[in-house]
């Protein structure tokens, strides 16, 4: 009896100490989870950071909302938060909501056996409630964006529908010092019930439902998944009352059976937020010319990524490679940025330094109608197009 009494009371402790230590062992692990290889010598010419100024700026993915930062406060770590995208002339950006990450993330295969994200918010030190229930942590990063708008003074909304939009892009266009974000469902694990968890979901301010993440889940498969199979009963359920609700799919991490069967049967135009295309870096996370054509078709739109597994090492001159790639194949209308920052990933340079993407735009013969349409306008036609009028 003394025996487990002392093993219970070492546990006890074990968890407390790290628990209490935790700030510290976060901002060490941040340092080495989402990287910035900065590959600028010095700034962007004066020509690039006086046109970057007039351009309306959207990232269609960063999953910041998983960290432990207050993101109305600039920090030396991680890649973005409210003043670097300001600073970097961000006006919209789409904040991933992940609740579901395997021990062992990977973009080949992963299975949901053992499961981080629960750990990951006691580190963070979220409520009790978000560390055993996908459900919880989903809602309680939706409140987190909610709170963070609350105490902005004006200067971040989030956008929920196209008048909201319209309104918030009138205003930038005039003031510089305001941005806005749009809330996204990374992986649709917390969905079960047709309609009420979606109305939930839609009411709590998601527009956007990503239907898988890096695991398989009972609504379709991954790209990186163990089965990658297509749609479930309930995924078709489930793609319909998304359609009915006027929120938009994003493809991203799905497998290419589930691609090809929701690119067969939506009624909408999709969007994959984050991607690299296999064109460039051919790899199972990005998208293949076939792939990158039926998304098109629909009258949707492709977010290039900026991290390095996705578009490759040579910082700017990677992103833009890609997205010309994917330009020349299904015109510039369809393309946009979808940065991935804070997702985990390693990238040459934070959100204050989207300029370089603007620069090298430039540089690579881009027209000023063409980079206005790939850093934001693009984005913008989509959303409004896409989210409920009212
Ligand atoms: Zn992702």
């Amino acid at each position: 009896m003394l025996i487990i009494l002392r093993s219970l009371a070492a546990i006890l402790m074990l968890f407390t100490v790290i628990y209490a230590s935790s700030p510290l062992y976060r901002r060490f692990i941040e340092k080495r989870v989402n990287k910035i290889e900065n590959k600028f010598d010095g700034k962007a010419s004066k020509e690039a950071q006086d046109f970057h100024s007039t351009l309306f700026i959207a990232d269609l993915h960063a999953d910041p909302l998983f960290s432990y930062r207050n993101l109305l406060q600039q920090h030396p770590t991680g890649h973005m938060d409210i003043p670097r995208l300001i600073e970097g002339n961000i006006r919209l950006q789409v904040f991933g909501v992940p609740t579901l990450i395997p021990a062992f993330p990977n973009i080949i295969r992963n299975n949901s056996k053992i499961e981080l994200a629960g750990f990951l918010a006691f580190l963070q030190h979220w409520p009790v409630k978000t560390w055993y229930s996908r459900k919880n942590r989903a809602f309680y990063q939706a409140k987190k964006l909610h709170k963070l708008e609350a105490k902005s003074k004006g200067t971040f909304t989030i956008i929920k529908t196209s008048k909201q939009l319209k309104d918030h892009y009138r205003r930038v266009m005039m003031e510089t010092d305001a941005t806005a974000g749009l809330l996204m469902l990374e992986g649709a694990h917390v969905i079960h019930k047709i309609p009420d968890d979606l109305e939930e979901l839609y009411k709590s301010g998601f527009r956007i439902i990503g239907l898988t993440h890096l695991t398989d889940n009972h609504l379709g498969g991954s790209a990186h998944g163990v089965e990658k199979g297509g749609l479930t009963d309930l995924g078709r359920k489930a793609l319909k009352q998304i359609e009915a609700l006027h929120m938009i799919i994003d493809l991203a991490h799905a497998s290419s059976a589930l691609m090809d069967e929701v690119l067969r049967i939506s009624s909408r135009p999709v969007m994959v937020s984050h991607t690299g295309v296999k064109g460039c870096i051919n790899n199972p996370r990005n998208l293949a010319d076939k792939q990158l054509k039926a998304v098109a078709s629909t009258g949707g739109l492709i977010g290039i990524g900026c991290w390095e597994e996705a578009v490759g090492e040579e910082g700017a001159e990677s992103i833009v490679a890609s997205i010309k790639y994917a330009s020349q194949l299904v015109g510039v209308q369809h393309i946009a940025l979808g940065s991935d920052f804070d997702g985990g990933v390693t990238v040459p340079f934070d959100a204050a330094g989207m300029v370089h993407i603007t620069e090298e735009l430039m540089k690579q013969g881009f027209s000023k109608k063409e980079i206005r349409m790939i850093m934001g306008e693009n984005a913008l036609n989509f959303l409004m197009n896409g989210l409920p009028k009212h």
